[in-house]
């Protein structure tokens, strides 16, 4: 006989791992599958796994600046210093610097969304960035270029009036061992995990979801199944009927990261993330005395859409792009001959905001569309998600009356009809990233 669960969870990358705690804290039998031999093996390990406030939108804002106090107080949430025998991440609260551009109209709005909250900030002119980051210049060189372009390079003749320090913001190092971490309390909270089983079937019974099929052959029973599979959770909606359905949907997008060695002078003692719209990239410091460097997908650089299983896990020319980049503002800056970084995937809705909701299958619920945003967030998505699970198998309308949830640590509530698959595209977001 197959077994049977109370809820399955397709995927144990973070935001499965989180959600199975969740649940599995309020009682449930769950089973996270995941067809990678480990946890947070999938996009969540080629996580840059920057933790920051600003978003464009107050929810979205609101759910970043919360997250913060997950990371600051992790043992807490995880219920024990002891719970994982790797040990735990570390949360490096460096605070990040965004520059002021005028294409993110100097930050005010971000701002303002900051002070409507209460997250701490600080406005630096273009002296106390240089003095924060004594490699870095303050020339601008905006819009942003890509290299073969012969204005690339050549700086404007103003330059960046300043920044604004974000102080609720870090990253962490290892987003691989804090899905452990996770994963480790959920197993104490009664969660199950089984490896390298790929789910490829959705079980039906009577118009509702009853379990899943692996493909392996073997038969799993559960009246709730969550899709949490990241990059490939289009696929996944395909095998259970929802997407036609869905007014937002999902893509994966191609992302290449950088870790280059740190140009003499540079202090990972009072480094901090950047993120600099004037040349289209973040960067962070990285472990091994490197410099982390993202791209902030400018509007000159074409958007890679791929088929989660089959795309090129090599770096391009896109890597020596964006370390190129890097280098107008950091001239000492060193292009290595041997790329080294990460190549992974993103899972993108239409708006950059993921979806957190169930679907038109009864028992079939959605933690996707992530966005190369949510590594952040996970444990508050986690108890999202389980809230949005357990009252809709009350019988709650979720389209409706969407569930309410509040942030403890900074005490603000938002509708979780934010997240929703039928919402129209939001145009508040900022189509990026940055989200
Ligand atoms: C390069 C990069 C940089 C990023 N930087 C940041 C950042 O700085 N800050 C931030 O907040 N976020 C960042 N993100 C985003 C963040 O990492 C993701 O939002 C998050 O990790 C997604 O977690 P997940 O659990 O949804 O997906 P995943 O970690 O991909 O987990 C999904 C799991 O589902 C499994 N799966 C898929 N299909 C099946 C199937 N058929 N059967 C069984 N299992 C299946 C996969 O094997 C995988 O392990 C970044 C992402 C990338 C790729």
């Amino acid at each position: 006989m197959a077994k049977s669960y109370d809820a399955i969870i397709i995927g144990a990358g973070i935001i499965g791992c989180a959600t199975s705690l969740a649940l599995g804290r309020k009682g449930w039998k769950v089973l996270n599958l995941d067809r990678l031999p480990a946890a947070g093996y999938g996009s969540t390990s080629g996580s840059c796994a920057i933790i920051r406030p600003y978003y464009s939108t107050l929810d979205g804002s609101a759910m970043a600046y919360e997250s913060h106090f997950y990371w600051k107080n992790w043992a807490e949430y995880l219920g024990g210093e002891d719970i994982d025998e790797r040990g735990l991440i570390e949360y490096h609260n460096v605070g990040s610097l965004v520059m002021k551009t005028e294409q993110n109209d100097y930050m005010r709005p971000t701002m303002a969304l900051m002070d409507q909250l209460d997250s701490p900030y600080s406005e630096l002119n273009a002296e106390e960035i240089r003095d924060k980051l004594p490699v870095w210049n303050t020339q601008s060189f905006f819009p942003v270029k890509r290299p073969d372009d012969p204005q690339f390079g050549i700086a404007n003749k103003e330059s960046l009036s300043g920044g604004v320090l974000f102080h609720a913001a870090g990253y962490i190092s290892d987003p691989q061992l804090a899905t452990h971490n996770i994963m480790r309390a959920a197993q104490q909270a009664g969660g199950e995990f089984i490896y390298n089983a790929e789910v490829n079937g959705i079980q039906t019974a009577s118009g509702r979801v009853c379990g899943v099929s692996l493909a392996g052959g073997e038969t799993l029973n559960a009246p709730v199944v969550l899709n949490a599979a990241g990059p490939h959770s289009s696929g996944i909606n395909r095998l259970a009927d929802v997407e036609k359905s869905m007014s937002v949907k999902t893509r994966a997008l191609r992302q290449e990261v950088a870790h280059v060695p740190v140009p003499e002078g540079y202090n990972a003692a009072t480094a901090c993330v950047t993120s600099d719209s004037d040349i289209g990239v973040y960067t962070r410091p990285e472990r091994g005395n490197y410099l982390l460097i993202g791209s902030e997908d400018p509007p000159v650089d074409k958007h890679e859409w791929v088929d989660p299983d089959d795309y090129n896990r090599e770096f391009s020319e896109q890597w020596k792009v964006q370390v190129l980049r890097v280098c107008q503002r950091v001239p000492e800056l060193e292009v290595p001959n041997q790329a080294r970084g990460v190549v992974d995937l993103y899972d993108v809705t239409d708006d950059w905001i993921p979806i957190y909701d169930h679907s038109d299958l009864p028992g079939f619920y959605l933690a996707i569309g992530t966005s190369g945003n949510q590594f952040k967030n996970a444990p508050i998505a986690g108890e999202l998600m389980a809230d949005i699970i357990e009252a809709t198998q009350n019988g709650n309308d979720q389209d409706n009356t969407p569930v309410e949830f509040h942030l403890k640590y900074i005490n603000h509530t938002f509708s979780s009809g934010f997240y929703s698959r039928l919402r129209e595209v939001n145009q508040d977001s900022s189509f990026s990233v940055l989200g």
